[in-house]
């Protein structure tokens, strides 16, 4: 393929406009949206009439004049559209680690004839460790326990299983499970399932509600360019909000918070899923970053992801030598990354970065490179993979400045 055909499928791309629409520094061919999203151009306006008007001068008459009160269920119903989930079903709220612990617990409870969280080896590690604590603060009644990623659905077929805990689009290699399918696998061996959405939410078409999931969550600073540290969502089907006993029942999750009641009355609906104060000022870039994807259609998004990843591929293969794919070749089975092994990975990554084309490397041997249709053009595509071959071709990569371990890779 030449860089001529390359461009002429972004004239083309019928995305190519809302590129306009973030700040993209120059020089920098950005392929880690699936980490840190990149930042709306209408985000720092908004941060600046959050704190110097909504803070500085209203201060707390804000909660209502500028209803930050309903931010989780106002920003809950925008992540809703993305996800599949009617209104009144998700609240941005807290992390997603913190999230994890609410769905895991509240399953547990509504499935308290059986006594195993399960997930995959390999999960997105915060998965596993909050299966770990809630086993933990349960006087071990339940059980975490990881297995393989083909043994799921037989070591579903036992029956013992509560909750069944899966990161959709798996973190390292952008491996999909099938929703709909594991889904009803699950519910057909008694378990109730919690989609970890963090790669997924604004990738991908997700269909919560038709796939009949049970909870979700996910992340707000990756795909839903809200920020570092954005507050994430959680997802509770409306058939099981009556049904369950917060476990982090704090104020804001009441029933009427401002009574000040001695007693912890549930709240109606989803809103008994929050816990503590949100942080409003985090609310605030979410909110930006979700109002992007209000007109976005995400078939749209998705044809142009799997295109971005097949592209790639391609390019890698045919330019470079040395790696293997560690992704799904099939896009309809691959998220919005693609990733490559090499035992040098971080090295070269390193070099990588140095050179403007940010990805990012998970160990022991990944390079991943996130593709987010929004901003990520097919030239982009071309550039990463050109500096990547001429990386390799030349050795740069072997530099030792490039082999020293920075605290977050
Ligand atoms: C990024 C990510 C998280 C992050 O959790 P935090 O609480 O925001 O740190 C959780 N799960 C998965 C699968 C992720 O990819």
């Amino acid at each position: 393929m030449t860089l001529d055909e390359i461009k002429a499928l972004d004239a083309a791309d019928p995305l190519r406009q809302t590129r306009e629409v973030f700040s993209l520094p120059d020089g920098v061919t950005y392929l880690d949206g699936n980490s840190l999203g990149v930042l709306p151009k209408a985000t720092p306006d908004a941060m600046n009439d959050m704190v110097h008007r909504q803070w500085g001068k209203d201060l707390i008459r804000s909660w209502n004049s500028n209803d930050w009160i309903n931010a989780p269920r106002r920003l809950g119903d925008k992540i809703g559209k993305l996800i599949g989930a009617a209104p009144g079903q998700v609240v941005a709220a807290d992390s997603t680690s913190v999230n994890v612990f609410k769905a895991l617990s509240a399953a547990s409870q509504l499935n308290s004839g059986k006594s195993v969280l399960l997930s995959e080896n390999g999960n997105f590690p915060t998965d596993a460790y909050m299966m770990e604590g809630l086993a933990s603060a349960s006087g071990n009644r339940l059980h975490a326990e990881l297995v393989e990623r083909g043994h799921i659905l037989a070591r579903l077929d036992r029956g013992d299983v509560a909750a069944l805990l899966l990161t959709q689009t798996h973190y390292k290699t952008g491996a999909l499970w099938d929703m709909a399918d594991v889904t009803r696998r699950a519910h057909a061996a008694g378990a109730l399932v919690i989609w970890d959405l963090s790669h997924s939410a604004g990738a991908l078409p997700v269909e919560l509600d038709a796939c009949k999931a049970d909870f979700a969550v996910g992340c707000g600073y990756k795909y839903l360019n809200g920020g570092p540290g954005a507050p994430a969502f959680i997802y509770v089907a409306q058939r099981h909000q009556g049904q369950v006993m917060p476990a982090l029942s704090g104020w804001m999750g009441h029933a009427a918070p401002f009574a000040f009641d001695d007693q912890y009355d549930a709240g109606r609906g989803i809103d008994r899923f929050l816990c503590g104060t949100p942080g409003i000022l985090g609310m605030c870039a979410l909110e930006v970053g979700l109002d992007i994807f209000q007109e976005v259609d995400m078939a749209v998004v998705r044809k142009k992801s799997q295109q971005l990843g097949d592209l790639f591929i391609r390019l890698v293969e045919d330019h470079t030598s040395g790696f293997e794919l560690a992704s799904p070749r099939d896009a309809e089975r691959r998220g919005s990354q693609v990733s490559i092994r090499h035992k040098d990975g971080y090295a070269i990554m390193q070099a990588l970065i140095e050179r403007g084309v940010i990805g990012d490397f998970r160990a022991p041997d990944i390079l991943r490179f996130g593709f987010t249709p929004l901003y990520t053009r097919h030239v982009d595509v071309w550039t990463a993979v050109s500096e990547l071959a001429d990386i390799m071709n030349s050795n740069a990569w072997q530099d030792e400045k490039y082999a020293v371990r920075a605290a977050v890779t």
